[in-house]
């Protein structure tokens, strides 16, 4: 007998397997992926349909039937069940959550087609109003006269210039008319002013093998390590022009995207309307709208950030994940994945090539590469041969012992002040919010903690207030200590605000702007500043991490980097790794223009290699000595990683649990090479009045265990959380 197996259409820890039902025939032949109401218990719930299982016998219980059939066709398609698949036994979560990331398409109430811009001829045009001499503009009325009219996209196909297009656009005769696409473009006529140029050598033999790879669809992993500048973007934009012109969908991964806005205008410039952007600002019928157009392939592109690469797009040509080193491609929220391996699942599932791109590449990815998993492919130089920027090291010990105690050294100050003698602009990060200032008091020590988490409270200026980063507590500032009552209670710490003052009180003329995660709440505040500083209006940009990636200032000379080490003190394994990246990925704003440029890191740890071989801008130094790191200590790639943090109110009931789960992997690891550590302390002891204790376990296969984790009572146990790859 055929049995239907479903999964609930919801968060449901307890009943995440399958659940067993009969599919009444009047339904017919319904696929999986297909949204059913099951019945359960006393209620009805929404479940998927995700296969059917062939009994030999009736099972013990009675089955229950389907109660209805919610869809025509399926939600899912089965390329989309097998990444979920995928994603449940690697990442550990359940099905259903791994569905759910999908962002399939809901019925939508009304659709809206993309439009295309066109040039329309009336009787009052003529091609004599273009003097002799605008031999293009004539050629162009000319073709508008014959054709009686043209979409830009079109033209600019045609070898137009956007100038060009512009100046006709707006000559006598001529109206502008927004027009829905009325027919599929022929893409091989769509190669675009920025993709007709031709590429270097360099960039060509790039291009070669992964236009290769294009033509015989074949799944191929290349990883892209070009120094920024040396033309990755441009390869992104030729490939996606090749993938497009197969009818086929090109899904673009791009960091947070305000940080990558740039790389966003060059592709809605290049495809136009064949782009849709994927953001998390889009209201819910914009998101579907964009779906729809997707799945219709009235659109052929997509970029965003990491969830993008969940997109509905049934017949994938290329995947292309940019700065795929980047951390924010890892989702820390409840279902932990890492987007770069969803998208090698989805690009070897739809038989297409994912390029890779980074001037740091992951260790990890590297380590692929060099082993001959990944296509290694390097731009080594930059387009227009720009030199790499200069680097001075300043040892903060030497300027304290010179009585230097400002945040500021001598050398980063000279900087500061020849940086604006000379009207171009400075970029300084001061990285992470750990920096920020706290409040502590000088007579017995207290720092004023969360009472809800176990991390000391940060002070706003806005509002004058402490606040919480881990929950929404926040309180006044005191005026005495809580435990001594003492009044010299004092702000420690130099967070960007108080950097900020500092700058201005030392250089009175600088316009700064401060872009750290306060202000990028707000989204359009956050790209105001990006465009004012952009636009020359400000001097000085000071900020945290996000000021480190993506942006190309011409007149951005100088960085300053104030202190390098709160990256590498950082209790994880890629410490070294993210400071190397930061440095190198900060450095690399000096000097985009045509003028060379300056940089000044600060640290307390002059000699660590992660400085050093950023100075020296040599990604493979750093990587040689990173690796052997990694094999001594035994972690990834050559092991792989799973951490557990277990959560409770009861700090004995927590013990008692997490003592539980480590003896239960213990015993069922057998005799392999893992390596279980703890419980011992998380990091963070104490968020939102739930204790925490951390479990690691590190061997060269945890599939086994997985296996283990996922059928054992450890994957349903309330408050456990599960990092697979923890970063
Ligand atoms: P990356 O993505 O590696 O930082 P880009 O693709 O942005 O590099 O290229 C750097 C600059 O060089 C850009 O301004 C780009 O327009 C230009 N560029 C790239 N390829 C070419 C080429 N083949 N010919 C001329 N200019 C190019
Ligand atoms: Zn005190
Ligand atoms: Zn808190």
């Amino acid at each position: 007998m055929r049995v239907a197996q479903v999964i609930i259409n919801r968060p449901a820890k307890q009943l995440h397997k399958p659940l067993s039902y009969l599919m009444p025939e009047k339904f017919g032949n319904v696929l999986p992926g297909t949204r059913v109401l099951i019945p359960l218990g006393n209620s009805r719930e929404e479940g998927i349909l995700i296969g059917y299982e062939e009994l030999i016998e009736p099972p013990e219980f009675k089955l229950r039937n389907i109660v209805q059939v919610l869809d025509n066709e399926p939600w899912f398609t089965p390329e989309m069940m097998d990444t979920a698949r995928r994603l449940n036994e690697y990442y550990l979560f359940s099905y259903g959550d791994a569905l759910r990331l999908f962002t399939v398409n809901k019925t939508l109430k009304s659709y809206e087609a993309p439009k295309e811009e066109w040039l329309v001829v009336t009787p009052a045009f003529s091609v004599e109003q273009f003097s002799e001499r605008k031999k293009k503009q004539r050629e162009l009325a000319k073709y508008l006269l014959e054709v009686g009219g043209a979409s830009k996209a079109l033209l600019l196909a045609k070898g137009f210039s956007r100038m060009v297009i512009k100046q006709v656009s707006e000559a006598k005769g001529i109206t502008n008319e927004s027009r829905f696409k009325a027919t599929k473009t022929t893409f091989d006529e769509l190669f675009t002013e920025e993709v007709n140029i031709p590429l270097t050598d360099a960039q060509q033999a790039v291009y070669k093998p992964i236009q290769e790879a294009m033509n015989s669809h074949q799944h191929k992993t290349f990883l892209l390590h070009g120094v920024t500048g040396s033309g990755k973007t441009q390869l992104y934009l030729k490939a996606t022009a090749r993938c497009i012109s197969q009818d086929k969908t090109a899904i673009i991964l791009v960091p947070e995207i305000i940080l990558t806005d740039q790389i966003v205008r060059r592709f809605v410039e290049t495809f136009g309307d064949e782009v849709v952007v994927f953001h998390s600002k889009l209201t819910v019928q914009q998101r579907n709208n964009n779906w729809e157009r997707l799945r219709r392939k009235d659109s052929h592109i997509i970029i965003g950030a990491r969830s993008a690469v969940f997109a509905p797009a049934e017949d994938i040509g290329l995947i292309v994940v940019d700065e795929e080193h980047d951390t924010s491609y890892k989702q820390e929220d409840m279902v932990r994945y890492h987007a770069r391996n969803v998208a090698l699942w989805r690009g070897e599932a739809h038989g297409c090539p994912v390029i890779l791109g980074s001037a740091t590449p992951a260790v990890t990815s590297y380590y692929k590469a060099k082993q001959g998993e990944y296509h290694l492919l390097e731009l080594p130089h930059r387009i227009f041969e720009q030199p790499m920027p200069k680097v001075t090291i300043v040892d903060m010990k030497e300027e304290i012992l010179h009585g230097n105690y400002s945040v500021f050294s001598d050398a980063m100050s000279s900087l500061i002040q020849k940086t604006l003698n000379e009207h171009n602009q400075m970029i300084i990060l001061l990285n992470r919010r750990g920096y920020n200032t706290f409040v502590m008091c000088r007579d017995c020590g207290e720092t004023i903690m969360c009472p809800h988490c176990d991390v000391a409270m940060v002070y706003h200026q806005a509002g004058e207030e402490l606040r919480c980063h881990y929950c929404e507590h926040h309180e006044p500032i005191p005026t005495v200590c809580p435990k001594c009552h003492s009044k010299r209670i004092k702000f420690f710490g130099s967070g960007t605000q108080k950097v900020e003052e500092e700058l201005r009180q030392h250089f009175k003329s600088a316009r700064i702007a401060r872009l750290d995660q306060d202000v990028t709440k707000n989204k359009q505040l956050a790209e105001d500043i990006l465009h004012d500083f952009g636009a020359h209006k400000y001097d000085i940009l000071l900020g945290t991490q996000m000021v480190s990636k993506g942006h190309d200032f011409k007149d951005v000379t100088a960085v300053g980097i104030l202190t390098a080490d709160s990256v590498l003190n950082i209790p994880v394994y890629t410490a070294s790794e993210r400071t190397f990246d930061l440095l190198t990925q900060t450095s690399g704003r000096a000097g985009r223009g045509d003028k060379t440029g300056s940089v000044v890191i600060q640290t307390y740890n002059p000699l660590n290699y992660a400085i050093i071989k950023s100075k020296a801008h040599d990604y493979v130094g750093f990587y040689n000595e990173e690796i052997q790191n990694r094999k001594a200590l035994g972690y990834p790639p050559f092991r792989e990683m799973i951490h557990m943090v277990v959560r409770h109110q009861n700090m004995d009931t927590l013990e008692t649990i997490a003592n539980r789960i480590v003896s239960d992997l213990e015993t069922h690891k057998g005799d392999s090479d893992i390596l279980i550590n703890g419980p011992y302390e998380a990091s963070i002891k104490k968020v939102r009045d739930m204790y925490r204790l951390a479990i690691m376990i590190r061997g060269t296969d945890l599939s086994n265990l997985k296996e283990y984790i996922y059928n054992s009572w450890i994957f349903t146990q309330e408050g456990l959380l599960i990092d697979v790859d923890p970063v």
